[in-house]
């Protein structure tokens, strides 16, 4: 992909290998790249992904974006809809419309029997609002989760997910640490968000699967649990959520 400046995809997937990452979920976040993530899942058989508009670009969302979500859904590479959400701390669209549009994709991820990949960042209360009206329909997860406690015990009684990634590692973070604290294992999926928020020490680099280590020994460190079991959780998470 564009953004895969320091390593070429092969050679991506080989050192991923290398690391015991069998199977990546490659994230959509707009209309243009809809259709250039599916085609990377369909060449790269460890590569999967997913459908949907980011809240950065809900003002890019029209009834076309829907349709060929919709459609893309049917390839078996497309594992969930995401990522979708509520971003009100950059606003890049108007907040009315990310609710909209975030609602839209909430109920087509319901028609279509698929899990969702939710962004939710300073908009707490909105959030729970728009998922209290999908209660109970909803599976997914709740990544890169940044936000507060009440969040959280709400996504987790809703039966959803809580994505950590490399900002676990960071020192600015303990209160990311603490709601880690609160999350059952059998809860946690670990992510990348690739390639932002790579892991301390490699800070400032592209992030990548390959990082992820330090990410499951920094969650294994703060629930004092062995590697191999948080491996071993997470793994079996992720595959209950999006039947990889
Ligand atoms: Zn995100």
């Amino acid at each position: 992909m564009d953004y895969l400046k320091q390593m070429p995809l092969d050679e991506l997937l080989e050192k991923c290998s290398a690391y015991g990452i069998e199977k990546i979920l490659s994230i959509t976040v707009n209309p243009e790249n809809l259709e250039r993530v599916l085609d990377l899942a369909r060449v790269h058989q460890q590569i999967y992904c997913t459908q949907g508009v980011h809240p950065h670009d809900a003002r890019l969302f029209e009834a076309e974006t829907k349709e060929q979500i919709t459609a893309n859904c049917a390839d078996p590479k497309v594992l969930a809809v995401g990522e979708i959400g509520l971003d009100f701390h950059y606003s890049h669209s108007a907040h009315d419309i990310q609710i909209d549009v975030f609602e839209q994709q909430l109920e087509l991820s319901v028609q279509l029997n698929l899990p969702v990949v939710i962004h939710s960042r300073d908009a707490d209360d909105e959030m729970i609002a728009s998922l209290k009206k999908f209660s109970g329909k909803i599976r997914g997860v709740i990544h890169s989760f940044t936000s507060g406690q009440k969040l959280a015990d709400f996504a987790l009684q809703e039966g959803l997910y809580l994505g950590f990634n490399g900002i676990i590692t960071f020192n600015s973070a303990q209160n990311v640490r603490d709601v880690l604290d609160q999350t059952p294992i059998d809860r946690i999926l670990v992510e990348t968000d690739s390639p932002f928020l790579t892991p301390t020490p490699f800070r400032g680099r592209e992030n990548a699967p390959f990082y992820l280590p330090l990410v499951i020994q920094k969650i294994a460190d703060q629930k004092n649990l062995p590697v191999e079991e948080l491996i071993k959780t997470t793994t079996q998470n992720a595959v209950n959520l999006f039947r990889f």
